[in-house]
């Protein structure tokens, strides 16, 4: 029996076509041929005036806390259930996070408790949209605008997604994107940050390239370049943008694969979910999801364990999803307690998501499915593995 990995990283023929036409042409540093594809191709999926491809996502949220001049002391409201970059990044910049909880529907963060967490010092707020159903962007830009605080969407899982038939990374003044080999479409690792206001545009490419107008000097719109602002390196070589370029480019191929599994998972689960009690992903019908993930909500945290144990018997990676932040070490370090975010803290324990690529075949998804089914929540444990051939189940 082969294992079923959690994901697969998906190796196309053009990508590699890419790769070999930018050696050739001999631009392997970042911007060149392949970047500025990527770039016209995500502003016109986008409709965004601007976007940058980036080192990774984190470094996208990192570009953003610069260009937001975030300082010591300063507030940023993000959800205590999401990956760490989301909060790094403004911490490493001197910002206290101000972890705010989930809705127990969509997982995304509870836009009806920010009235309560804004206070003078809040300079951000960082929607996550969470497998890339859309946050309630309407109420979240109506506070952020009437308290003047900067939205800026965390939008690893969701590029393609929309919500109220706007795409998700259209919504916030900048948005983040991850090309991280477990998002659907990848690099390896890789990002872009989306600048929804033109007015960011000049000074993101500074920062972005070393704090110095280098972008401008080889435009020709510059005789030299220097040193004008903070900034760093978050360029990435071209030969990743090559790469990037040929999934971009595969997007409605990708896209129609991993709906696909999608589909399977939810419509061949529906019966058993609700014989045990199990909550499949909730997607509200003004938002389109780009089907990043397929995740079962169990009924207890023990049930949890038991499953990811039973799958893992038979060969099955699946995976639970992000510990609380604010409970972690650094999260208690800014006064996180347990009880803070109760949703967030009783997801946690209860999430399992299954595997997922656009390369899964029907018979490794049917055999996840029938591992999946003969499943029991409930049950304390399974310290007898049933025989392979004769399943307890039929
Ligand atoms: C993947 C991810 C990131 C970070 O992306 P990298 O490209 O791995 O740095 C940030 N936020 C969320 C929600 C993610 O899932």
């Amino acid at each position: 029996m082969q294992p079923i990995p959690f994901n697969r990283p998906l190796s196309l023929e053009t990508g590699l076509d890419y790769m070999r036409q930018a050696c050739a042409a001999g631009h392997l540093s970042g911007d060149g041929p392949f970047t500025h594809r990527c770039h016209a191709l995500l502003e016109e999926l986008l409709g965004a005036p601007r976007v940058l491809l980036t080192t990774s996502g984190t470094h996208a949220l990192e570009l953003a806390a610069l260009l937001l001049d975030i300082q010591p002391g300063d507030e940023v409201i993000v959800p205590a259930f999401t990956f760490v970059s989301t909060v790094n990044a403004f911490v490493l910049r001197g910002a206290r996070p101000v972890f705010i909880d989930i809705r127990s529907d969509t997982l995304n963060l509870d836009e009806r408790q920010l009235d309560d967490l804004l206070t003078a010092r809040t300079k951000a707020i960082v929607p996550v949209h969470y497998a890339g159903v859309g946050c309630e962007m309407d109420a979240i830009n109506t506070i952020a605008a009437r308290h003047e605080v900067a939205v800026v969407e965390d939008n690893a899982h969701g590029l393609l997604g929309k919500y109220r038939g706007q795409p998700l990374g259209s919504l916030g003044r900048l948005a983040a994107l991850s090309f991280h080999e477990t998002k659907n479409f990848s690099c390896g690792e890789g990002g872009a940050l989306i600048l929804n206001d033109p007015a960011d545009a000049a000074r993101a490419e500074v920062l972005r390239e070393k704090g110095t107008n280098r972008a401008q000097f080889f435009r020709g719109q510059a005789d030299k370049y220097t040193w004008l602002d903070v900034g760093s390196s978050f360029l990435p070589s071209d030969l990743l943008a090559a790469l990037l370029l040929a999934q971009l480019e595969a997007r409605a191929f990708i896209q129609e694969r991993r709906r696909h599994v999608w589909e399977r998972y939810a419509g061949q689960l529906q019966d058993w979910a609700e014989d045990n009690d199990v909550r499949l992903p909730t997607v509200p019908a003004h938002c389109a999801q780009p089907w990043h993930m397929f995740y079962l909500l169990l009924p207890t945290a023990a049930d949890q364990q038991a499953l990811l144990e039973h799958l893992r018997r038979e060969q099955i990676m699946a995976v639970f999803h992000y510990l609380p932040l604010h409970l972690s070490r650094m999260g208690r370090s800014f006064g996180g307690r347990a009880g803070d975010c109760p949703v967030t803290e009783d997801v946690s324990q209860r999430l399992v998501r299954l595997p997922f690529y656009p390369g899964l075949s029907e018979d490794d998804q049917a055999r996840i499915v029938e591992a999946v089914r003969c499943f029991r929540c409930g049950r304390r444990s399974f310290a007898v593995p049933p025989p392979p051939k004769a399943r307890a189940c039929g």
